[in-house]
């Protein structure tokens, strides 16, 4: 399986762990359970509120001395309230004490959006800082500084638009490495992704699956079920594998990094052994047709046009 290969040297083994909706009392073991499994590669978030537990899992790891730190990638991503300069190292500083590390493989602007300082989630428009009052090309700044202080190797964005990448590339020194949009057969983003490889911007798949353990609140009505979708369906029988696996290798073989979020033993498993599959050419010419720009995180959340905020991704 092909790796994401970064200026400096480095390299990503595509298929990650993702954590978001990964619970307390569950999030742990899942980690330990990745990481002896053969994991290399594991997404995280302050907002997801499981840091704390996801470092006590890395410490009994790495303690061990049997799987180094530096074998492993680790992703983590400011939040909303501390885009202003003077937030985003204390932010840096809280998620590198949760998880137990001294420092980052890479450090995401989570959404194109600022909140007021200590506002997890808005509840009006009074919450949100307008761009001109936290412009991000300037919270970009900040991180580059925190990649210059050694805190994290590589600096990139979540969330962010060919549009709204042009913007900020345009205004400062250093181009993000990265950018974690939703991507999948049914969302190919295929403007982007072209975008992107041109600028030697990696791309990192997040909902692979379809992110089907959201709260129902976040969810609209009638969402397709990727996994139970024909086409998948019939790939993965032809294969001998899950519907899963064809999901996950789709994005891999695609040159992206994919982050299948799992707290079941199996199932995560399962999800890293995807990277064996081949598929043909047959195949993939079927997953490209299933293509329909279909949005499980529509992004609509955080739309608020008095704020300045009148499309997440510009569409
Ligand atoms: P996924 O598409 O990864 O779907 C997760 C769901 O799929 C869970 O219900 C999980 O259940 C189930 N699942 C996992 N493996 C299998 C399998 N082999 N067969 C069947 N079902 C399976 O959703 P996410 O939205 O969580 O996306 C993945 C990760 O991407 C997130 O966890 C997060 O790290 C990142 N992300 C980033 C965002 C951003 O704004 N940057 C936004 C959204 C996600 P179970 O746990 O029981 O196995």
């Amino acid at each position: 399986m092909k790796t994401l290969k970064f200026k400096n040297g480095d390299e990503l083994f595509p298929i990650g762990l993702g954590t978001w909706k990964s619970k307390p009392g569950e999030v742990k073991n899942a980690i330990i359970n990745a990481l002896e499994t053969g994991y290399k590669h594991i997404d995280c978030a302050a907002i997801y509120g499981n840091e704390k537990e996801i470092g006590e899992a890395f410490k009994e790891v790495f303690s061990k001395g049997d799987i180094k730190r530096e074998d492993v990638w680790i992703t983590s991503k400011l939040w909303n309230d501390a885009h202003l300069p003077q937030d985003v190292e204390p932010a840096l500083q809280q998620t590198l004490n949760d998880l137990q590390l001294d420092y980052l493989d890479l450090y995401l602007i989570h959404w194109p959006v600022a909140f007021q300082p200590g506002v997890p989630m808005p509840e009006s428009a009074n919450d949100y800082l307008t761009p001109q009052e936290a412009p991000i090309h300037e919270t970009w700044n900040e991180m580059i500084q925190m990649k210059n202080k050694g805190l994290v190797k590589h600096i990139g964005v979540s969330n962010f638009s060919k549009e709204k990448l042009e913007d900020l590339i345009s205004k400062t020194a250093e181009v993000p490495e990265m950018n974690q949009v939703e991507l999948h057969p049914l969302l190919q983003q295929k403007e982007l992704f072209q975008y992107c490889n041109h600028k030697g911007i990696h791309l990192t798949g997040y909902s692979p699956l379809g992110s089907g353990d959201r709260s129902e609140g976040m969810k609209q009505e009638n969402e397709p079920n990727m996994l139970e979708k024909a086409t998948i369906k019939k790939i993965a029988s032809k294969h001998n594998v899950s519907p899963a696996q064809v999901l996950i290798n789709w994005s891999a073989q695609r040159g992206t990094a994919v982050i299948p979020k799992s707290t079941n033993p199996g199932r995560i498993k399962e999800n890293l052994e995807a990277a064996h599959l081949q598929m043909d050419q047959e195949d993939l010419k079927e997953l490209a047709q299933m293509d329909e720009h279909y949005r499980y995180v529509t992004g609509k959340f955080f739309e608020v046009p008095e704020k300045g905020y009148p499309n997440i991704y510009d569409e």
